[in-house]
């Protein structure tokens, strides 16, 4: 994976940390920040220039861009899949993050400045946006990108981290989780997941996850591969939440009382 960037230097401290720097050290992915300033020609090392008409602000310009990818190509000797970061992309998603991670050779390009010229489109694949707002330039949005598609490369995580688990992984978000004190302020831990039973616990879990997403997310509900089994857990919660709405229970969490 390449991130061609002009500020190489934000990268390290996030891709040395943890997970990611685990699957490097394990080989299992490759992360190359690549300065797109290296490929300026000129001895100023200039990389961005005045919109041609006017405007406020400076643009990326082509020639190190196309240069950095060349070089890239060159290296690795086959075509890779370019994805340029811009919000006008298209939205990133876990879905997305999955397609990605099955690329061999994906190069990130992250915009600064104004924006870039117009002519790098040429160059991407596809162009991703992270999220509908504007960011000052493309590197976050290229970490926030490369941290979720690596999550998906075979190995990455292991069993008791499974991406599978995760919210969106199959539509829903993920339930709520506890780890000790079985109680802390009041607050305990539901019954069921002390009490052992492996079932009832995965049938716990679930049923959470799908009350979460109706309170959450219900558009989620829309879209998302729900079993038969699902969809009775779906009409519990329903009644449960209309029961508890009726009520007045205004918080999720099981106080002593
Ligand atoms: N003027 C541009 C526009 O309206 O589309 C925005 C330029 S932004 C200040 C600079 C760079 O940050 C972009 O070229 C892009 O690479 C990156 N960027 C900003 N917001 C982003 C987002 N939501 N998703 C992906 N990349 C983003």
């Amino acid at each position: 994976m390449y991130i061609l960037t002009l500020f190489p230097g934000m990268f390290p401290p996030v891709f040395n940390t943890s997970i990611i720097k685990r699957a490097q050290e394990q080989d299992l992915v490759r992360i190359r920040t690549v300065d797109i300033r290296g490929f300026a020609k000129d001895a100023h090392k200039t990389v961005d220039d005045y919109p041609y008409g006017g405007g406020p602000g400076m643009v990326l310009k082509p020639e190190p861009v196309y240069e950095a990818v060349d070089w890239i190509k060159q290296e690795l000797g086959r075509e890779p899949f370019v994805v340029l970061l811009t919000p006008q992309g298209r939205r990133f998603s876990a879905g997305l993050a999955r397609q990605l991670a099955q690329k061999p050779d994906l190069v990130l390009i992250a915009g600064h400045y104004e924006g870039f010229d117009e002519r790098i489109r040429c160059l991407a694949h596809m162009e991703v946006s992270v999220g509908d707002y504007v960011l000052t330039g493309g590197e976050l949005a290229a970490m926030v990108v490369l941290d979720a598609s690596i999550r998906f490369v075979p190995g990455v995580l292991g069993d008791k981290e499974s991406a599978l688990q995760d919210s969106f992984s199959d539509g829903l978000l993920e339930g709520p989780q506890y780890t000790r004190p079985a109680e802390f302020r009041g607050m305990k831990v539901p019954e069921i997941l002390l009490a052992g039973r492996h079932e009832d616990i995965s049938r716990w879990r679930r049923k959470e996850a799908i009350r979460r997403t109706l309170k959450r997310r219900p558009d989620l509900l829309e879209t998302a591969c729900l079993t038969f089994e699902d969809r009775c857990l779906l009409e519990q919660v329903i009644d449960e939440e209309k029961a508890s709405e009726a009520r007045g229970d205004n918080c999720g969490h099981h106080k002593t009382n």
